[in-house]
């Protein structure tokens, strides 16, 4: 496939309205390439169709996507409610008891609802605010008995089963990973996926404890991104940031968590801080909402995406809208055009300004020396990843060609902004290997033809992190 027209990453999520290979591969053609699995959505069956559905476009179109899973985390949800849900009306009271584990299936109740997670009651006080379904929903507490909890209706509606609950001020004993976790992680590890993200991470243990089971399953090359999407994570985020290799800025729950007047500012503060640690960020959830049902976007959300894109998103992320929307394709396609329109003004980004070392001034020369010579792209040789990070950081609207011989970089680096990610075949340890590589390369998949100028960038030896060393202007013969 040709080199992409826009730089901004997509990602997908793929449910029901995408997983047949005719939609899925028009998702790729409009620019999608990293395919994310809600593991708190659907069945093993459903998801190991997927997988081999994305694996064989993929193969068919000659474009690796990368699958990200994306575990639940310690969601906490409603159990089973009537089929018609149930109404909670302001002012009327409403209790809340814990699912009972000896009970095989949820049974109902008419002035109750359950959830699943037993503690509330002993950490719940008076007053605690309670959101249900991504907080359209909302309690307070009015009393407590045993393992119930007494709530009044603030903000009413109608309720139905599974619907996600928050306990914003809460600070809840909740593991990092639940069973269910566990099992999904052990079923996408055998399936194969590239990336792995975490929802409701904490602190840096979260990130750490998934990283060790991980390697109990026998696995090291797998990147992990943390959800942030809690109080706790924003107070935590260096730390998170310092053990993880990406970011999903997580608006649906962080707004829910926090007040969503908040959140524009955190998703600025979070996506600063992973442009200059040089990991790839996300930014993620309603960004083209409106698209489940129209085939085309409010002007704020076209605004919405843009605006992650300045703020220097590596990827912006479809949610709802690709896995059950009406307008799937569609949605990708205004990505594109949205990120192709930001993309052509050369001021957009504030690229981060620390650069005080060796390697920081290779990049800065990137950007000097493209300012004044036109290039088709840039190629960076890179074992680790980081030369490409590099480049990108620059913010140039060039394509980066990044050759990697591992392919677990070759997936980390589909998620970072400008980067198109190739497989090297062979070892390149020298010079004149370098310069015969991106002649192949280039010329060979019709990325470039004879006579184009680009810039390479790259260590050798391959390998070393923050090796990079060297800097050439090539014109293809
Ligand atoms: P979710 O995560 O879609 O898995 O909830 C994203 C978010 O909360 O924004
Ligand atoms: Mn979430």
């Amino acid at each position: 496939m040709a080199i992409p027209q826009h730089l901004t990453k997509i990602v997908a999520t793929i449910g029901p309205a995408s997983r047949s290979p005719n939609v899925f591969r028009r998702m790729v053609e409009a620019g999608v390439t990293v395919a994310r699995l809600n593991f708190s959505h659907g069945s093993y069956a459903d998801h190991a169709k997927t997988i081999t559905m994305i694996r064989e476009v993929s193969e068919e179109m000659d474009v690796p996507i990368t699958i990200l899973q994306d575990l639940q985390g310690p969601k906490i949800r409603v159990g089973e409610l009537p089929p018609t849900g149930i109404k909670l009306i302001e002012g009327n009271s409403i209790t809340l008891i814990p699912i009972d584990p000896n009970q095989t299936s949820d049974r109902h109740y008419a002035d109750a609802i359950t959830i699943d997670y037993p503690y509330v009651a002993e950490e719940a006080t008076i007053g605690t605010q309670i959101l249900l379904a991504d907080g359209i929903f909302e309690l307070k507490v009015t009393g407590l008995e045993g393992n119930a909890v007494y709530c009044e209706v603030i903000k009413g509606g109608i309720l139905t089963s599974h619907k996600g609950v928050n306990f914003p001020s809460l600070n809840l004993r909740l593991p990092s990973m639940t069973e269910k976790d566990q099992q999904d992680l052990a079923f996408g590890l055998a399936q194969g996926v590239d990336w792995i993200s975490l929802s409701f991470v904490r602190q840096a243990a979260d990130v750490k404890r998934l990283k060790s089971l991980i390697a109990e399953h026998g696995k090291t090359d797998i990147s992990i991104i943390a959800k942030i999407e809690k109080p706790q994570a924003i107070a935590n985020l260096e730390e998170i940031i310092a053990v993880v290799d990406g970011i999903m800025v997580a608006r649906g729950d962080l707004g829910v968590e926090m007040p969503p007047e908040r959140v524009p500012m955190i998703q600025k503060h979070i996506i600063r801080r992973c442009n200059e640690v040089g990991i790839p960020v996300i930014t993620a959830t309603q960004m083209l909402e409106s698209m489940i049902q129209n085939p085309r976007p409010t002007r704020a959300e076209a605004s919405d995406v843009a605006n992650a894109i300045m703020d220097g998103t590596d990827a912006v992320m479809l949610s709802g809208e690709s896995a059950v929307g009406d307008y799937p394709v569609q949605a990708v396609e205004m990505m594109t055009r949205i990120a192709s329109e930001v993309e052509k003004d050369a001021s957009f980004i504030n690229y981060p300004a620390s650069r005080t070392d060796e390697v920081h001034a290779i990049s800065e020369a990137l950007h000097a020396i493209s300012d004044v010579i036109d290039f088709r792209c840039i190629v960076a040789f890179t074992a680790t990843g980081y030369t490409a990070i590099l480049a990108s950081k620059e913010r140039l609207k060039l394509p980066i060609i990044a050759l990697t011989p591992s392919i677990n970089v070759y997936h980390r680096l589909n998620l970072v902004w400008g980067v198109k990610p190739l497989l090297l075949e062979q070892e390149v340890n020298s010079f004149e290997m370098v310069i015969q590589q991106v002649e192949s390369y280039l010329i060979g998949r019709n990325l470039a033809s004879q006579g184009d100028r680009v810039l390479i960038v790259g260590g050798i030896p391959m390998g070393v992190q923050g090796g990079t060393n060297f800097l050439k202007i090539h014109i293809l013969s």
